[in-house]
């Protein structure tokens, strides 16, 4: 087999050799990006199409023709003094194509590289490694090795300006110290890998998520049973350790494995069966608690690009609430809801009709808390009229995840989560399961879709879905409120 590494397949094996194995030598064994992964590879593109921008006499290298031809027209373009984008070049057994090269002086060339992300994270060093490796390796001259991300200080007005849009970071240091001599053994590493008859058995753990989902996980993970230590609250670590001993199972990690207070809850919950249900702490929630009592929730969206004047990237803009109105403890509930329509921003109605509905006095409840708060302060940056009402919402604020993220309640079903998702199904007999729309990415991805597309045949059902989610959290706080009720009496 004639091996050549790409940076992505070059990324793919510092994360595992064994999934590097498999690429080249079972490559029908790994699925197709999943609907998530396939939408953080097109915000991706939308953001690099951002960044085209800030060169207008750059070039894109062709490569719908053979590999070849993507060789030679960069070959072309070098010798043009052009800024390039996609600049294909080959080194050894490496494969390179950076996302802008920048001509500097008479025969130099800044590296660019272009992220969706708004900060540097240690990948980002490995795979402007690579490209500098493999350019330099092919005879280019690079002056500076940039990192080009989203600076999400950045607030749209009007079209979006690129030139705000993205903060360039020099790493040019790091990764000419740094980076020729580990990527060239690294490269070794793989090629040695990838020609072994079989992968290196490598065990499962925190690198199967980090820095990217690996896509083997279901395959890799098969051997694990559903009740499995990975299921344990709130730790990353001991899994890890645990498999690597042969301890597979939650309820039958040994004691000499000092658990934290909540693990150990976990796991004996694991082993009974049963819950656990601390009162006094349930009582002392409750009684924080005053009627009438506001469950609100809300669903935002957010994107790289800002979608509305006077946002950032990536900033949640809330399009949706629902709230759930109890005049007085076991009194019938009263829904009112919103849900943005049209393309315009969504944050003055919002604010207005929340503002209309939430009354003056009384406990505010939301699962999860930090989150609503978090909008409502952000609103209220560019709202300022609202300032003083949501510092009065957030007097009144209560937050419901409270019990669940201290163990004042635990049931082994909730399988180490606290979400709303997972406390809910066991404390009621509702589950998200049976919805079509059943969470807030979900929730998020459809409100754009039917909002900002054309193909919105659908807006009207997918409108009724989003009322019929957001309003079962709201009204699923209530019922799990009355059910902590009943474990005091
Ligand atoms: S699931 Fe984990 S162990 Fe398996 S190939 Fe992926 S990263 Fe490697």
């Amino acid at each position: 087999m004639k091996i050549k590494l790409s940076k992505t397949k070059y990324l793919n094996g510092l994360q595992c050799k064994k999934l590097l194995w498999y690429i080249y030598n079972e490559p029908e064994a790994i699925p197709e990006p999943d609907e998530a992964t396939q939408a953080i590879f097109d915000q991706g593109h939308e953001v690099g199409d951002y960044a085209k921008k800030l060169f207008p006499e750059g070039v894109e290298v062709d490569h719908s023709g053979s590999f070849e031809a993507g060789l030679q027209s960069t070959k072309e373009l070098i010798s043009k003094r052009v800024p390039i984008f996609e600049a294909a070049l080959t080194y050894k057994r490496c494969y390179a194509r950076a996302d802008i090269l920048e001509p500097v002086g008479k025969d130099k060339w800044n590296l660019i590289e272009v992220k969706s992300s708004t900060e540097i994270k240690d990948v980002h060093y490995d795979d402007i490694g690579f490209q500098y490796y493999v350019y330099t390796g092919a005879g280019l001259k690079i002056d500076k090795c940039y990192l080009m991300c989203i600076d999400n200080t950045y607030i749209r007005k009007g079209d979006i300006d690129p030139n705000k849009l993205f903060k360039k970071i020099d790493i040019t240091d790091e990764i000419k110290t740094s980076y020729s001599k580990t990527t060239e053994d690294n490269v070794a590493e793989m090629v040695k890998a990838i020609a072994a008859k079989t992968f290196i058995e490598i065990g499962v753990g925190a690198h199967c998520n980090d820095p990217y989902d690996c896509p083997l996980i279901e395959k890799c993970w098969s051997f694990l049973p559903e009740r499995n230590v990975f299921l344990l609250y709130s730790n990353k670590k001991l899994p890890s350790v645990l498999i690597k001993k042969g301890i597979l199972e939650l309820a039958k990690i040994p004691e000499e494995y000092k658990l934290n207070e909540k693990n150990k809850i976990q796991v004996d919950c694991e082993r009974t069966g049963k819950p656990y249900i601390d009162r006094d702490k349930i009582k002392e929630f409750l009684n924080l608690i005053k009627y009438p009592a506001y469950y609100m929730d809300f669903e935002t969206c957010g994107s790289a690009i800002p979608l509305f004047d006077g946002s950032s990237p990536y900033q949640q803009i809330p399009f949706q609430f629902s709230v759930h109105v109890v005049k007085e403890k076991g009194a019938k509930t009263e829904h009112f809801s919103f849900l943005a329509d049209g393309t315009n921003d969504p944050r003055p109605e919002f604010m207005s009709k929340l503002k209309e509905v939430m009354g003056t006095k009384g406990s505010v409840i939301a699962y999860n808390a930090g989150f609503e708060m978090g909008i409502l302060k952000k609103c209220a940056e560019v709202l300022p009229k609202y300032k003083k009402w949501v510092e009065s919402i957030e007097e009144r604020m209560i937050d419901l995840l409270r019990p669940f993220r201290d163990f004042a309640y635990y049931h082994p079903k909730q399988n180490g989560s606290c979400s709303i998702k997972d406390v809910l199904p066991v404390l009621t007999d509702k589950s998200y399961d049976d919805l079509e729309i059943g969470d807030g990415i979900t929730a998020s991805k459809e409100y754009v879709r039917v909002t900002f597309t054309e193909d919105n045949q659908d807006k009207d059902k997918v409108r009724n879905l989003l009322e019929e989610y957001c309003g079962q959290d709201t009204m699923g706080m209530v019922d799990i409120v009355d059910k902590l009720y009943s474990f005091t009496k």
